[in-house]
């Protein structure tokens, strides 16, 4: 299996959903940072001008040595507040003394993060840490946070200023212009660490979650450039990869919010919708399969994503394999990784101890690949394990993006390729792939359920050498969600038994058109007909149809049997006539579409907020000159219908929305469209097609609001141009090549 390519997509340690490192690593323009060892290391692989790191207690240190030699007036240094109080005060205290231009941020997440949420050593608050920085004899302090109200009066001694998190940058470039050495103290808790308390009911857990208008989203990928998370995730639908949250894992940080669109709504009270269907069904009946034989030793690789609960698994299996009194022996692969990386546990187990002479699985020696997450058993350590006639490989397929989607809205998931080269490393029948995240989800809820029902399929697929008593009672000693656990692990078995009813049960019978794609380009011109009928009238669907149909009759005369154009003009002009302006996007929350999904999605009694840069009455950060979003109550929902029956004034001299530049420019786009087309298609021929099909798919790259809009057209304009030149520049080739080649 390695002696093939590998699949360069990798899943790499990143930070978790929500947490405060997403925001507090992030530097002005113009600015460097440094890191030391802790989970702000991370920040060097993220696009946060961050560069090299220290051993613990020396972060920043190496400034004091450079600094005299170099242009650079000022640096940032992260520092934990574990390490502060264990040594990292020694190293500001030396660039106290060398009165170098330094700041440090300095993280109060309120536990040793990287290693699982210890308490952090003695006795120590931002109220302390303030002090005692001042008392080292520090230039200044100021203290960031996502609550600044949560301070009482006199808590931090005064000339201490407090800030709100909005204003980080700000604060950023106020301390890098201050000589010395300044503290910037980030008061926000760990989000792994809120997730656990939460689940312990020791930490506040608002009831507030954010949801995504899919079909107001414009998939430009700010939210994700902006919040840095994880938890933003993409949905594939029929008109482009539009973004989600997904609800399991995101820690309620509402940075995503700041994303600059109209999408955005928090869900205020009320919870998340129980599934229905997950208590209904009867399990009693399943039959017991032959269970694999471990007279030899039998190796499982479980592989998945840092985070979700892949050790769990391993330890799990040793946990029953002990309780039969078999020999066990369980080695994780994780470190950085447990943070959104690929984590590997290998898991051998035989009748006897003295069986086992090595914790970790040879290689070719896997007899089970439990693959929680595709990606990571495509990787080297997973690869490595599978050998055909020895190994059987158990898949999950689900779309679950590495971290750099997060600024990098285009990636592509290579599941196709994925799946061939498992099937590739083992015998032919050998690898069984499913979808267990959306499966998993649909019928309890949360995607931390889908490693247990891997485990359960592969259960009854006899694929693993236990009894189902040992490795429930392993779930009951393991003491956490034990009750869900053992039904997910009931609903996997089913799975391998009755897919179709699992699957019936899981998936919503009645999903969103949107998210239903084409498969017909007839089908795709007719969708968006309709739309655009919506949109505006009927009129200004015929423009659409006339359009296409003029281009499909083209290509269909100069290129018989050719329709890429066609569907490009189709899916592309359309994007530009649908311009998401104020009628347009009130109309979508109006129509009952959004409501239906929210209410699908929650119950109880909640109430919709919704955050929007209203063009006419915004006013941009004095900073960086964007404009600012604010929050509108419930009471939106009736702006929005009566904007949306307003949608008649569009295009008249009554239509105040349509004045702004923005909308200039978005009219003119269409006219820009049909005029290139028109140059294009007399000049239609097999040289240029695919040039012609890039040129009329370029829409698909102006994406976004405002200013996100404005810097995506220019990308896109310019790429334009030389797509241009270059179908102006394509020649036939000469006939009598063209016979030959024929
Ligand atoms: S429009 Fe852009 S910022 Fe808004 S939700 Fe979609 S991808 Fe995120
Ligand atoms: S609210 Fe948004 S930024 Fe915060 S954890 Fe959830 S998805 Fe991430």
């Amino acid at each position: 299996a390695l002696s093939r390519p590998r699949i360069t997509l990798n899943r790499v340690p990143y930070f978790c959903s929500g947490c405060p490192h997403n925001t507090s690593t992030k530097v002005p323009e113009g600015s460097r940072a440094t890191a030391g060892i802790g989970c702000h290391v991370m920040a060097i692989w993220m696009d946060r001008s961050t560069s090299t790191y220290t051993h613990m207690g020396a972060e920043g240190v190496p400034w004091i040595g450079q600094a005299p030699f170099t242009k650079t007036k000022h640096m940032f240094a992260n520092l934990g507040d574990g390490t502060y109080y264990h040594s990292g005060i020694l190293a500001i205290r030396a660039a106290v003394a060398a009165n170098v231009n330094i700041t440090y941020k300095i993280l109060y997440n309120d536990a040793v993060a990287m290693t699982g949420g210890q308490p952090v050593d003695g006795p120590i608050s931002p109220a302390l840490i303030a002090q005692q920085c001042a008392a080292e004899g520090v230039k200044k302090v100021v203290v960031v946070s996502d609550e600044p109200s949560k301070y009482p009066s006199g808590y931090f001694a005064s000339g201490i200023e407090i800030h709100h998190r909005d204003e980080l940058d700000r604060v950023q470039r106020t301390l890098r212009d201050t000589p010395g050495c300044t503290i910037l103290l980030y008061d926000q808790t760990c989000a792994a660490e809120k997730r656990r308390r939460r689940k312990r009911g020791k930490y506040p857990d608002p009831a507030k979650r954010v949801v995504i208008n899919e079909l107001v989203c414009e998939g430009c990928g700010d939210c994700g450039v902006k919040s840095n998370c994880v938890s933003v995730a993409p949905v594939e639908t029929e008109f482009g990869r539009k973004r989600t949250i997904d609800q399991s894992s995101c820690n309620k940080d509402y940075s995503c919010v700041k994303g600059f669109c109209p999408s955005f709504v928090t869900v205020e009270g009320g919870s998340l919708r129980k599934p229905q269907k997950a208590d209904a069904a009867d399990f009693s009946r399943l039959p017991e399969p032959t269970p694999a034989q471990t007279t030899e030793p039998y190796g499982i690789l479980v592989t998945g994503i840092g985070g979700t609960g892949v050790v769990t698994i391993g330890a799990l299996l040793g946990m029953a394999a002990h309780l039969e009194g078999k020999g066990v022996s369980v080695l994780d692969m994780t470190g950085l990784a447990q943070k959104n990386g690929s984590v590997v546990s290998h898991v051998r187990i035989a009748d006897r101890p003295d069986q086992l002479h090595a914790t970790r699985i040879a290689a070719g020696e896997a007899k089970l690949v439990l693959a929680c997450d595709i990606l990571t058993s495509v990787g080297y350590e997973a690869a490595a394990k599978m050998q055909r006639g020895v190994t059987k490989a158990l898949v999950n397929t689900a779309l679950v993006m590495p971290a750099d989607f997060t600024r990098n809205a285009d990636l592509e998931f290579p599941r196709g390729s994925m799946e061939h080269e498992i099937r590739d490393a083992v015998a032919p029948g050998d690898a069984e792939f499913l979808d267990a995240t959306t499966l998993a989800t649909g019928l309890m809820g949360d995607s931390i359920a889908t490693n247990l029902f891997m485990v359960g399929y592969a259960f009854q697929r006899g694929l693993i050498p236990l009894s189902e008593a040992s490795i429930l009672r392993a779930v009951e000693l393991n003491g956490a969600a034990v009750e869900s656990n053992k039904q997910s692990f009931r609903w996997g078995r089913l799975a391998a038994l009755e897919p179709e009813r699992v699957l019936n049960a899981a998936i919503p019978q009645d999903k969103p058109d949107s998210q239903r794609l084409s498969t017909s380009l007839d089908e795709v011109i007719a969708r968006r007909a309709e739309f655009l009928t919506g949109y505006q009238d009927a009129a200004y669907a015929r423009r659409y149809t006339a359009f296409v149909a003029r281009v499909r009759a083209a290509e269909t005369q100069k290129l018989p049997g050719k329709t890429a154009l066609t569907e490009a003009i189709a899916r592309y002009y359309f994007k530009l006539l649908a311009i998401k302006d104020e009628y347009e996007v009130a109309r979508l929350y109006t129509d009952g579409e959004f409501t239906k999904r929210v209410a699908a999605q929650f119950e109880g009694d909640y109430k919709l907020k919704f955050h929007l840069a209203p063009p006419l009455t915004n006013k941009p950060d004095p900073t960086t000159g964007e404009p600012r979003k604010s929050s509108y109550g419930p009471w939106m929902m009736g702006a929005f219908r009566v904007l949306a029956r307003m949608k008649g004034l569009r295009g008249t001299a009554f239509d105040v929305f349509g004045r702004t530049a923005e909308r200039k420019l978005e009219r003119a786009l269409i006219a820009d469209y049909e005029s290139l087309i028109d140059e294009l298609l007399p000049r239609l021929g097999a040289h240029n097609h695919t040039l012609a099909v890039e040129l009329a798919s370029i829409p698909e790259h102006i994406r976004g609001y405002g200013h996100v809009k404005e810097r995506h057209l220019k990308a896109a304009k310019a790429k334009e141009a030389e797509l241009i030149a270059a179908f102006r520049a394509a020649k036939p080739a000469p006939a009598s090549v063209e016979r030959v080649a024929a």
